[in-house]
C-alpha cells in the first residue's frame, strides 16, 4: 500500500503514543480526537500486546479514525543496532534512541523467571566509583516511549521464541542511569508495565533501584506501587561517600529512615539491599558486621521480619577500573556473617559478562558533540546501519 511520508521540511508535531500511559490515552483520545475512551484501550492492545505499531494494520479501528491517527499521531519504536546472546541465554540489545545515543537493555533468563533489566538515562550523573556507566558522564533523560520502548522490544523479541521458555516476567529498571532522576518518565513507564492493557506485571514484579534519592523515594511511595531496591554498597558514611558520592547529599541514615517509610507505606513490601563487593574495599567480616547492624535496626523500624533484603553482587570489571572482584572464600563469608545475624541474604551470581551485560558493565554508546566516537561509528558500520546525516 502507498504510505504518506511526513514531509521532512515541516517539525514532526504528532505524538508518540509509547509516551502515554492509560491515563493519557485516554485523555488523547476524547480531549484531542473527540473519541471514546474505549478507543485508547484498544490502541493499548494493538502496541503493547501485538506488537502493531502501524495503523493501517489495527483493523477494528475505523478508516476515519486510522486516518486522524495519521495525522496527528505515531507509534515510534527505538530502533535495534544489534543484540548479542550470551552462552548463558543472556541477551543484550543495543538500541538507538536517536542519531547521536544508544543505550543497553539486558534480558537474564532463570529457572522460573525472566528478567529484564532497563535503562533510565544515556549516561548518569551519579559518578559512582565502581561503576562504568559513570565513566561516560550523562548525556540526557530518557522519554517514556525509550523507556517503554525497551520493554516493547524485547518482549516481542522473546514473544517470537517457541514453547515460552524465554519469557519476561520481571523489569528492573537498573540499567544504565538513575531512574529517581527521571521520575515522571520512569513512573509513567512503569504504569505501562504494571497496565493489563500494557505488560500486565504484577506491583512486585517492577522493581526500581536507586543510589539514595532520599525525597524522591518518598514521592515514589506516594504514586507507584513498585518495588524498592537501593544501591548501599558501604555500612558507613565514611566509605559510602567514597564510593556513592551522593552519599555526602543524602547518608546513610536519613535514606534508610526514607526506606523504613517507603516499607511502612508499602505494608509487608521488603526493600532489596544491594551491595557490590569489591577486594578489600568492603568486603571485610567488620563491614559484614556493620550492615547486619543496619539491616536489624531496619527491621525493627518496619516492624516485619525480613523486612530488609541483602543482595551481594560480585563486583564486575570494566577497562579502566581500580576495583576488583572479591575472593570467593571472602563473599561467602560475608554472606554467612550476616545470615549468622538473621539477616536474609543472597549473592548475585553474575550472568552474561561474556557480552558485557552484567551489572555496572553498561555504558551504550555516544555521540560527543562534535560527533566523534569512533567505537560508535564502527558499531553502527558493523550493524549495517548507516549514521544519520
Ligand atoms: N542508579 C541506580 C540504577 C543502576 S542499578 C542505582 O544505583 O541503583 C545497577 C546496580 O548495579 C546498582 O546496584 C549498582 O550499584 C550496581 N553496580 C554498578 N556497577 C557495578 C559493577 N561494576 N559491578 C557490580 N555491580 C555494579
Amino acid at each position: 500500500m502507498i504510505q504518506v511520508l511526513p514531509d521532512p521540511t515541516m517539525p514532526d508535531t504528532r505524538v508518540n503514543l509509547f509516551d502515554l500511559d492509560r491515563a493519557g490515552l485516554e485523555d488523547f483520545f476524547e480531549n484531542e480526537l473527540g473519541e471514546k475512551k474505549f478507543r485508547a484501550h484498544q490502541i493499548m492492545k494493538w502496541i503493547h500486546h501485538r506488537y502493531v505499531t502501524e495503523f493501517a494494520d489495527m483493523t477494528d479501528l475505523g478508516k476515519a479514525l486510522r486516518a486522524k491517527l495519521e495525522e496527528r499521531a505515531k507509534v515510534h519504536v527505538p530502533q535495534v543496532i544489534f543484540d548479542k546472546e550470551s552462552a548463558d541465554g543472556t541477551q543484550k540489545w543495543l538500541l538507538g534512541m536517536d542519531p547521536e545515543n544508544a543505550i543497553e537493555t539486558v534480558y537474564i533468563p532463570e529457572k522460573s523467571r525472566g528478567t529484564l533489566c532497563v535503562s533510565s538515562q544515556v549516561g548518569c550523573a551519579l559518578n559512582c566509583q565502581f561503576c562504568s556507566t559513570a565513566t561516560q558522564g550523562f548525556n540526557r533523560n530518557l522519554t517514556t516511549a525509550e523507556i517503554i520502548g525497551q520493554v516493547w522490544v524485547a518482549a516481542r523479541a522473546l514473544g517470537n521464541v517457541p514453547h515460552q521458555q524465554r519469557r519476561l516476567t520481571n523489569v528492573v529498571m537498573m540499567g544504565m542511569g538513575e531512574p529517581l532522576m527521571n521520575f515522571e518518565n520512569v513512573v509513567r513507564a512503569m504504569s505501562i508495565m504494571r497496565d493489563d492493557l500494557g505488560y500486565g506485571l504484577a506491583n512486585k514484579r517492577v522493581t526500581l533501584s536507586t543510589a539514595g534519592m532520599v525525597p524522591m523515594i518518598d514521592q515514589l511511595s506516594e504514586v507507584a506501587d513498585v518495588s524498592l531496591a537501593v544501591s548501599l554498597h558501604a555500612p558507613n558514611d565514611e566509605l559510602r561517600t567514597e564510593l556513592v558520592p551522593l552519599n555526602r547529599k543524602y547518608p546513610i541514615q536519613e535514606l534508610m529512615a526514607s526506606c523504613v517509610r517507603y516499607a511502612k507505606r508499602k505494608k509487608g513490601t521488603s526493600v532489596t539491599f544491594e551491595y557490590t563487593l569489591m577486594k578489600g574495599v568492603n568486603d571485610q567480616p567488620e563491614h559484614a558486621r556493620q550492615l547486619a547492624k543496619l539491616m536489624r535496626q531496619f527491621d525493627n523500624a518496619v516492624q516485619m521480619k525480613d523486612a530488609a533484603k541483602v543482595n551481594l553482587i560480585p563486583f564486575n570489571p570494566f577497562p579502566g577500573t581500580r576495583f576488583e572482584r572479591s575472593e570467593e572464600e571472602d563473599i561467602r563469608h560475608f554472606q554467612t556473617l550476616l545470615m549468622q545475624n538473621k539477616v536474609l541474604t543472597m549473592v548475585r551470581r553474575t550472568r552474561g559478562d561474556d557480552i558485557d551485560a552484567a551489572c555496572g558493565q553498561l555504558k551504550g554508546q555516544v555521540m560527543d558533540r562534535t560527533r566523534r566516537n569512533a567505537e560508535f561509528r564502527k558499531t553502527l558500520q558493523d550493524n549495517n546501519v548507516p549514521p544519520a546525516a
